[in-house]
């Protein structure tokens, strides 16, 4: 019987026979002794193998073990003060399962490097701990949404039309026709509640962001809401409570994985208050008393963002934008034709938006007005429109970024490291 390494520690199995199974970690030898690390996917534990207890052929193969070289060792659990855990493993037994080649990862090895060998690199305790946390992350999330009693849906991700500007499209062939990989699932997200009220679509983004930020991807996994009868105020309430939900869940379950990734919980513990609300005329001012310069009808960029968020303990609304900065398909507010019912969410200490949601136009030729304003091809948007022309109703939505999401929980500083395989204006290799 295999036992997991993270058992081991768990029931501190001291003095119990076992055999483990798992990858070299570390290794060194010095005459009679073999020290090694082993990992599996539920720890690291230190191994021991002394000459004179294996036998010669097992002897052989600790000796000539490489870095990642697969194997299975049994043994007896003893307690060491110097062992990572206070607990290690002296072999009996250590069979290579294949030993490989040479691992081509070392200390000190360059970023793009590291890139290059990606598919080795998520083997590293860094990746892979931030893997586990994102997984975390992503079944909070469902959990939220199907506790709230939303259905999830399946968008398409091949669309002929995008919906958040032309200039981020990535453009394919369709047996001979223009078509787009999909920038968001919004609309189709809409399309459900007229059937199914609240729905989610976890899926795939697709945008070709022309520069090279800590916090864009050319592909990501977006989480797209849309409520049937919500408005502006209901959609950031509930934004608000999904993350509540999500930190509140992280810190509970999963506090030391946190601190492995690099994120201190006490700095999510502050969250719990409500976030504070602040309208983007505000934030424009803030920006500027804060060291920036933007006028009223820029959109933040990064840098703008940090400075609002740098200094928050909380995440940070900012509502109400120039209705020139943000998507055809946004409800004006009634009080203010120049700005809509839209809301950015920005994670703190300098991390910026997380999330964009609105109020949709839900009247048919308010929104056929618009479209025209700005100069789309109605031809692809015909669908759209019907679902004004049909029993409409008022709804709302957002779209969350999962990377950005993990890079702030995480406090990572680069979004790359979110996501097993970054597509980037440079990468796609792996
Ligand atoms: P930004 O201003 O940061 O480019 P955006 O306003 O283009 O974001 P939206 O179109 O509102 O973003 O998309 C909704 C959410 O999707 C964003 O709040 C963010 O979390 C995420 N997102 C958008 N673009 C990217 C990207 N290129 N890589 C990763 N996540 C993204
Ligand atoms: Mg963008």
């Amino acid at each position: 019987m295999i036992t997991n390494i993270g058992t081991i520690f768990a029931q501190s199995e001291e003095g119990k026979e076992v055999t483990v199974r798992g990858w070299i970690h570390r290794h060194r030898s010095s005459g009679n002794m073999v020290f090694a690390v082993i990992r599996d996917h539920t720890g690291i534990l230190q191994v021991t193998v002394k000459k004179d207890k294996v036998s010669e052929k097992d002897w052989k193969s600790s000796n000539d073990a490489y870095v990642e070289s697969s194997l299975i060792v049994r043994g007896t659990v003893k307690k060491d003060e110097r062992a990572p855990g206070g607990l290690e493993l002296q072999a009996t037994g250590f069979e290579l399962i294949s030993r490989g080649e040479p691992f081509p990862i070392a200390k000190d090895l360059s970023e793009e490097y590291l890139m290059d060998i990606r598919h080795l690199w998520t083997r590293s305790q860094k990746i892979s701990s931030i893997m586990k946390a994102r997984h975390h992350i992503v079944n909070y999330l469902r959990e939220f949404f199907i506790s709230e009693e939303f259905y999830e849906v399946a968008p398409p991700i091949i669309t002929k039309s995008g919906c958040e500007g032309g200039s981020t499209l990535f453009e394919m062939d369709y047996f001979g026709e223009p078509a787009y990989l999909t920038q968001s699932s919004q609309m189709y997200a809409e399309v459900f509640v007229f059937s199914l009220g609240k729905v989610f679509v976890l899926a795939p983004s697709f945008r070709a962001e022309k520069s090279r930020t800590k916090r864009h991807l050319a592909e990501y996994w977006h989480l797209e809401p849309e409520m049937a009868f919500y408005d502006h105020k209901m959609n950031m309430e509930l934004q608000e409570q999904m993350v509540r939900y999500v930190v509140e869940k992280m810190l509970k379950e999963h506090s030391e994985l946190l601190k492995t990734c690099g994120r201190n919980p006490l700095d999510l513990e502050k969250i719990k208050d409500p976030f504070e609300k602040i309208d983007y005329k505000v934030a424009v001012e803030r920006v500027n008393e804060f060291g920036g310069k933007m006028e009223w009808g820029e959109d933040f960029g990064a840098d703008e963002e940090a400075l609002l968020t740098k200094d928050q303990e909380r995440p940070l609304f900012v509502e109400k934008f120039p209705k020139a900065i943000k998507s055809f398909y946004m409800e004006e507010d009634p009080k203010n034709p120049e700005v809509v019912l839209a809301n950015d969410l920005l994670a703190p200490q300098g991390h910026g938006e997380i999330i964009g949601g609105s109020e949709r136009i839900w009247d048919y030729d308010k929104l056929l007005a618009r479209m025209n304003e700005q100069n789309l091809d109605l031809k692809n948007y015909q669908w759209y429109l019907d679902l004004r022309k049909y029993g409409s109703i008022p709804h709302s939505g957002f779209g969350l970024g999962i990377e950005r999401v993990v890079k702030w929980m995480l406090d990572l500083d680069h979004i790359r490291d979110t996501i097993p395989f970054p597509r980037t204006i440079n990468r796609c290799y792996p």
